[in-house]
């Protein structure tokens, strides 16, 4: 007899949401928990006979005292909900995640996912301080607390950012808060080549410059794109060091021949958002080829990470356009290969990539690829060190593996 598809769960508290997971489990049901939903073609694809937990019912703010400067908030409440919250006490989570407005707190900590402002305020990693999780067993764990130095089981949470939700549904969460700086400005550098960029980067690297972001935008078959190579940088804090920075930045880029781009405040307001969701799918760009495009997001030590650029650049399948982002200092960058035809395969071109990273201490990970017929994407590559005991850990947790099974990096 065939067994009727499990239902969406919908919990309203909880307590619901750890029942309904030990239900699952006794049933042998799997699940797949779900925030906004805006990604979750991300990760392994979830089996067909999944059902789905929801959590955007649980998205009160349970505690938000700004004196405090910290707020306890349920995982189904969007990153947005959470900054109109702060706001008006001047504060925020300084953090800048694609699609804030839609995606939840729980999802974006289950994706491990950071933005541009990484390089100034770290990952959303460094700002949680406690969380409220349901274990596949029904059992709710606390871990952390809300007093920042409260260490006790502070590492327990980390475990869950970045798990794609396969140790445990986030129920809740504490974050430590930001004062919203007094001024943000952001500058945009033209530079005439790859080496200028990361030249460029170094000096504002440099005392006593302390940029919040720094991104390099590099291409290759990217005709229609301003030519040579974008850095975008913001300055953050008090007015007047604000001031002394930017001016600073500017003449290091006069003197490397790195001209100014004015843009105007509308164009100011997209940029940054732009870059934020550039590893998005509904990140449209005028190279989307016929075939669209493979999102790759590679990491490696931050001094790597010109060559990482390049790299991601020259392992391209020939003449398909391909557009790059750099974290300057950080190791990271992404890059969108157009796939202008479809009859190309890109999973040597990938295995390329990943044998030159690995020189350079990287890996690199698929976040989206174009439906490829005869040529299957493989998403994580080689398994990372780590990955045995991530098995252990899951065996602990979720011993039936009823959570997002099979999605994670090694099946787990
Ligand atoms: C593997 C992966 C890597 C990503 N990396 C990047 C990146 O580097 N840059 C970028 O721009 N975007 C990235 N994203 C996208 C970004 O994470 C999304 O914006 C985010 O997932 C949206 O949250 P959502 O509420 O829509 O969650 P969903 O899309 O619904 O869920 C995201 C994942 O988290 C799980 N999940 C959802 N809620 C919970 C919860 N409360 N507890 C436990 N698990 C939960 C889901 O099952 C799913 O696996 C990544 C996504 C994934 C899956």
């Amino acid at each position: 007899m065939n067994q009727p598809d499990p239902p969406t769960l919908t919990p309203q508290s909880a307590g619901e949401l750890a029942g309904m997971l030990r239900a699952a489990a006794d049933a042998g049901h799997t699940l797949v928990p779900w925030g906004a939903g805006t990604l979750q073609h991300l990760g392994g694809p979830a089996l067909p006979e999944a059902g789905r937990i929801g959590t955007r019912a649980l998205s009160r703010v349970l505690d938000y005292t700004p004196a405090d400067m910290t707020i306890t908030v349920e995982a189904g409440a969007t990153l947005g909900e959470v900054q109109a919250t702060l706001r008006p006490h001047g504060q925020w989570l300084p953090w800048d995640p694609p699609a804030p407005e839609q995606a939840t707190i729980g999802g974006l900590l289950a994706a491990g996912v950071s933005g541009p402002l990484r390089l100034g305020y770290g990952t959303p990693r460094d700002w949680v301080l406690g969380m409220r999780v349901a274990l596949a067993d029904g059992r709710l764990v606390r871990s952390g607390g809300k007093v920042v130095k409260n260490v006790a089981g502070y590492d327990m949470h980390k475990l869950h950012i970045g798990a794609l939700g396969t140790l445990g549904v986030i129920a809740e969460v504490t974050f430590k808060i930001a004062p919203l700086p007094e001024q943000v400005a952001p500058l945009l550098f033209t530079c005439p080549a790859p080496a200028v960029a990361f030249a460029l980067i170094d000096q504002l690297r440099a005392r006593p410059l302390a940029p919040i972001s720094l991104i390099v935008s590099a291409g290759r078959n990217d005709e229609r794109a301003t030519p040579g190579v974008l850095l975008a940088v913001r300055f953050a804090g008090g007015a007047a060091a604000v001031a002394r920075q930017v001016r600073l930045a500017e003449s290091a880029a006069d003197q490397l021949g790195a001209p100014r781009k004015e843009l105007d405040d509308e164009h100011t307001r997209a940029l940054w958002p732009a870059l934020a969701g550039f590893a998005h799918p509904s990140f449209t760009h005028r190279n989307q080829g016929a075939a669209g495009a493979l999102i790759i997001r590679a990491g490696a030590p931050a001094a790597a990470l010109a060559a990482v650029v390049e790299a991601l650049e020259q392992a391209a399948p020939p003449g398909c356009a391909v557009r790059v982002l750099g974290y300057g200092g950080i190791g990271l960058a992404y890059a969108r290969w157009y796939l202008s035809n479809p009859a190309v395969q890109p999973g040597t071109h990938l295995a390329a990539l990943r044998a030159r990273l690995a020189q350079l201490g990287g890996y690199a990970v698929v976040e989206g690829s174009p439906a490829l017929p005869g040529d299957p994407i493989d998403r994580w590559g080689p398994p990372p060190a780590t990955l045995a005991l991530m098995r252990t850990l899951k065996a602990r947790w979720d011993p039936q593996g009823i959570l997002n099974r099979e999605r994670y990096i090694g099946g787990i």
